[in-house]
């Protein structure tokens, strides 16, 4: 896995709300970096101020169920649910503020649609450098096709 942005959060002190300690939380944005791989999740490892060590790491995808399906074919509906989350990932290090952790990134981080597109592109970037193609050119050429589809209809239409 390799990092790509980091995005920090401040909890003032209000437990009652987030269930979690005042201080920084930062959400360090990683991706799967295994050649080929295209599973369209991010890996969000936090870390707190106020200590050292991982607080919680959590999976999220951004495709359907039918995208992990397919990509996972053997998988049943609950481990396609995990794929997908927002979830802790599992066999990662998880302190006991991972679950506030978790309702902080449902309740701020996936609400915020700018950030999601974001990461969104940082992922084609991320894996485009990966797999070795300028994803520039494969979506350019996918433009190509498209129009030459839309203008053969059109005419077939006339
Ligand atoms: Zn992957």
């Amino acid at each position: 896995m390799a990092e790509a942005e980091t995005r920090t959060i401040t909890v003032f002190d209000d437990r009652s709300k987030t269930g979690l300690p005042p201080g920084e939380y930062a959400f360090c944005e990683m991706f799967c970096d295994e050649p080929g791989c295209d599973c369209r999740r991010v890996f969000f490892y936090v870390l707190a101020s106020f200590r050292k060590g991982p607080e919680a790491v959590i999976a999220w995808g951004w495709e359907s169920a039918e995208y992990y399906a397919n990509w996972f074919p053997h998988a049943d509906p609950e481990a396609i649910a995990g794929l997908m989350g927002p979830c802790l990932n599992i066999g990662s290090p998880q302190s006991e503020l991972a679950g506030p952790i978790l309702g902080l990134v449902r309740s701020v981080l996936l609400k915020d649609e700018a950030y999601i597109e974001r990461i969104k592109r940082h992922y084609q970037l991320f894996r485009a450098k990966i797999d070795g193609r300028p994803m520039a050119t494969s979506w350019s050429r996918k433009r190509i096709r498209d129009k030459i589809r839309k203008a053969t209809k059109r005419k077939r239409r006339a």
